[in-house]
């Protein structure tokens, strides 16, 4: 990389011969007098405060402290007084084909009589940008998306191509070891595998589009033989790996886990959930050096959305999409009729839902075995809603004891790695890119300052602070 010295020496050279110049264009933003967080180092040395940081186009060009940093003429001056500089936040769990809304799991809960599936996705795919910005307005700068139908080849597409979209990794079609025929419209995000190379034909299919996850649903119900559905998810891990491609999987019990770590998983999506993690557990993670994603907040958006007891938190209230929020309390008004029986139930006696102590007990164990750990929502099922989600799922981490520094962490450098794209985000130095949250507040003190966002910088440009996706298409 050219320092900005001597792209100004290049452009005071081409302008001097006439020439059309690219450099004199670069913009340089300067944020003075923050507290920059290194959420990668350990305290004292995560905390520089009274800092600079200059960016010239898209990357950090440098950040010292601000007595002797120097803000370039022409710089656009963010005062950072008072603020905070965290890394953009990673999202390593997401699904961009589901909305987060009633209507979003017609498998789970079927609504069809009342609102259509069909119109359900046509609405998330017409409604995409929006998402995209909600995604930025709540200091997510990536995202990945863990599994979806084909079309989401297009959605990388088409962040790509947009200003105001998180940059995005991606997985296709899910393998998995049941149907999902309510989920069926002609591009099923879920497919069922019944052997090896059925799992090899599909994965072929998905790697014409350079996914970079293979993805497996790998539910494991009580009969199934475990060894024989092993073998099916090594099959499409050795396909992925053959081509450079990592397996990332779901499970949720033990014995699963671990069959999917024999069979080459490099990240798990889910938390272990129904017993504790043992010694072969994290030496088979270890071995594979998988990523840990404990989505811990899903389960119990289910619980709230479908009791009719969800409720938006403040940073919800303000970041969301509101179309998503307006559509939460529909059970208000859906005729009783129409409501799936499994609804009527739980709208009759809700219980609050708690985070399983299981999976809070297993993630301070994998972490404290040193396996990356990375913050993931699985954002759009029903009740966790793209964006602001990502604050009640770092909440519910900091339960399982994790201190703000090493939730923050999760959510940025080790996120960068579920991203493959550690060497150019997920901290903040000379060379990145410039991706980062300025805070109004201490997330040290505590994780949910990391709402209380004042500007969102993604690739080297400046988001207008209310970025929010408001109402209509
Ligand atoms: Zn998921």
């Amino acid at each position: 990389m050219p320092t900005r010295a001597r792209w100004f020496g290049l452009a005071a050279l081409l302008m001097l011969a006439g020439l059309p110049c690219q450099a004199a264009e670069t913009s340089i933003i300067a944020i003075v007098g923050a507290t920059v967080i290194h959420p990668d180092r350990d305290l004292p040395s995560a905390v520089a405060p009274d800092s600079t940081l200059i960016i010239a186009g898209r990357r950090i060009e440098s950040i010292g402290p601000a007595g002797s940093t120097a803000v370039p003429a022409g710089a656009t001056r963010i005062d950072g007084k008072g603020k905070w500089v965290v890394p953009g936040l990673i999202d390593s769990h997401v699904h961009f084909f589901q909305s987060g809304n009633l209507y979003t799991r017609p498998d789970v809960a079927d609504f069809n009589a009342w609102m259509p599936y069909a119109k359900e996705v046509e609405r998330n795919k017409r409604r995409l940008a929006a998402t995209f910005k909600v995604w930025l307005a709540s200091g997510v700068t990536s995202v990945v998306d863990i599994g979806g139908p084909f079309w989401n080849f297009e959605m990388r597409d088409a962040a790509l191509k947009s200003p105001t979209a998180p940059r995005v990794a991606v997985a296709g079609p899910l393998l998995s070891m049941v149907d999902r025929v309510k989920l069926d419209l002609g591009d099923p995000p879920i497919i069922k595998i019944a052997s090896a190379d059925e799992a090899r034909a599909l994965v072929r299919r998905e790697l014409e589009r350079k996914p970079d996850f293979i993805k497996v649903w790998f539910i494991h119900r009580q009969g199934d033989d475990l060894a024989a559905q092993e073998a099916i998810v090594k099959a499409a891990g050795d396909a992925a790996h053959a081509a450079g491609v990592r397996l990332a999987v779901h499970a949720t019990e033990l014995v699963v886990a671990k069959a999917s770590l024999r069979a080459g998983a490099d990240f798990l999506v889910h938390s272990v959930e129904d017993a504790a993690v043992d010694e072969e557990f994290l030496a088979l993670a270890k071995r594979n050096r998988a990523l840990y994603c404990p989505t811990l907040f899903v389960t119990l958006g289910y619980r709230y959305a479908l009791s009719n007891t969800w409720q938006p938190t403040e940073a919800e209230r303000r970041l969301a999409d509101s179309q998503i929020l307006a559509a939460m309390s529909d059970l208000q008004r859906i005729p009783r009729d129409m409501l799936p029986e499994r609804v009527v139930k739980a709208m009759s006696q809700p219980t609050p839902p708690k985070p399983s102590a299981i999976a809070l007990q297993n993630l301070r164990k994998v972490w404290d075995a040193g396996i990356p750990v990375v913050m993931g929502t699985d954002a759009g099922n029903i009740g966790t809603l793209h964006g602001p989600s990502v604050f009640r799922e770092m909440e519910i981490m900091t339960q399982a004891g994790l201190t703000p520094l090493q939730v923050l962490r999760s959510a940025t450098s080790n996120g960068s790695k579920a991203m493959g794209m550690e060497r150019d985000i997920g901290t903040l130095a000379a060379g990145k890119l410039a991706d980062l949250v300025i805070l109004d507040a201490d997330p040290l003190a505590d994780v949910m300052n990391l709402s209380k966002i004042h500007r969102v910088i993604k690739d080297g440009k400046l988001l207008a602070p209310a970025a929010r996706a408001s109402a209509g298409n």
